[in-house]
C-alpha cells in the first residue's frame, strides 16, 4: 500500500463524513470539508512516521540480553572532519561502534569506511541521501536502501547489514521494500531532549543512568554542530566503563 493513500483514504472518509454530519449542506461545502480533512490526515500520518515502536513494521529498540553490553549507533558521515577522531576516541576507550552512515558520504570516502571496519567496527545503511523515507515511490526507497548496501558490501562487508531510517521515519511503503528486515531504532536519545544537548556532563549522564543491558544508544558526531556530544563521547564510554557495561557493536550484541 502506497503511504499518499494512509493519508487520502482517512482524509476522504473523515471530509465526506463532516459533510454527511452537518446535514449535507450545500455540495461547495465538501471540497473545503475534504481539503481540511486531508490535512488533518497528514498531520496525522507524519506524527505516525516517528513513532518508534513497531507498528510500522519490524523494529529494533533493544536487545534482549543479560549480558553488561550495550550497542553504540553513531549515526551520519563518514565525514573527513570527524570520523578519523572518533575512531581514535573508541580505541582509547577500547569501545566498538556501529556507524550508520550514508551512501553519499561513504562513496566520497570509502577508505574511512574502511578505516571504520579495520578497527574492529561495524557498518549500517542510513539511506543514500539522507531523505525522509516516506511518502516516496517504491523504485525510489529501493534505490536508496540497495545503493547503499552495494557501497558498504563494495569494502568487503558479508552478513547482515543493519538498516536505520533518516529521522527514524517510516511508513508502510517503506518496510513494503525492507521485507522481514527491521528498522533498526534505538532505546537511549541523549540529543532529542533540549534540556541536555548543550552540556557534555549532562549529556552523558542521562545515557549512562538509562544504560542496561542490551540498550542502543543513538548519538550523532560527524558533524560540525554535535560538538557536545563529541565531548560528551569519552565521558560516557568511561561512565559506562565503571558501571560494568561493554561498548559493542550492533552485531556483537546480537550475536555473541
Ligand atoms: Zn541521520
Amino acid at each position: 500500500m502506497s503511504d499518499a493513500l494512509l493519508v487520502l483514504i482517512p482524509g476522504l472518509a473523515l471530509g465526506l463524513l463532516a459533510w454527511w454530519a452537518l446535514g449535507r449542506p450545500r455540495l461547495a461545502l465538501a471540497a473545503p470539508l475534504v481539503l481540511i480533512s486531508v490535512l488533518i490526515a497528514l498531520i496525522a500520518v507524519w506524527k505516525l512516521a516517528s513513532v518508534r515502536a513497531g507498528v510500522l513494521g519490524p523494529t529494533l529498540l533493544h536487545v534482549e540480553t543479560d549480558r553488561p553490553q550495550v550497542a553504540l549507533t553513531l549515526d551520519d558521515g563518514p565525514t573527513s572532519a570527524y570520523t578519523n577522531a572518533v575512531l581514535d576516541l573508541l580505541d582509547a576507550a577500547d569501545a566498538r561502534a556501529t556507524f550508520f552512515v550514508t551512501g553519499a558520504e561513504l562513496s566520497e570516502r570509502p577508505d574511512l569506511g574502511r578505516a571504520i571496519l579495520d578497527r574492529g567496527h561495524q557498518l549500517g545503511n542510513h539511506s543514500w541521501s539522507h531523505p525522509r523515507l516516506i511518502f516516496a515511490s517504491q523504485a525510489a526507497l529501493r534505490d536508496e536502501i540497495e545503493r547503499t548496501d552495494a557501497a558498504i558490501r563494495a569494502l568487503g562487508v558479508e552478513g547482515d547489514i543493519p538498516f536505520r531510517p533518516p529521522y527514524g521515519k517510516r511508513l508502510l511503503g517503506l518496510h513494503a521494500v525492507l521485507g522481514d528486515r527491521p528498522a533498526v531504532m534505538w532505546d537511549i536519545e541523549p540529543e532529542s531532549y533540549d534540556e541536555l544537548s548543550h552540556d557534555p556532563d549532562i549529556l552523558a549522564a542521562h545515557v549512562i543512568d538509562r544504560a542496561r543491558p542490551g540498550s542502543i544508544v543513538l548519538l550523532h558526531v560527524m558533524y560540525e554542530s554535535r560538538e557536545t556530544t563529541r565531548l560528551a563521547l569519552p565521558r560516557i564510554l568511561e561512565g559506562l566503563r565503571q558501571k560494568g557495561l561493554q561498548v559493542v557493536t550492533l552485531a556483537e550484541l546480537q550475536h555473541p
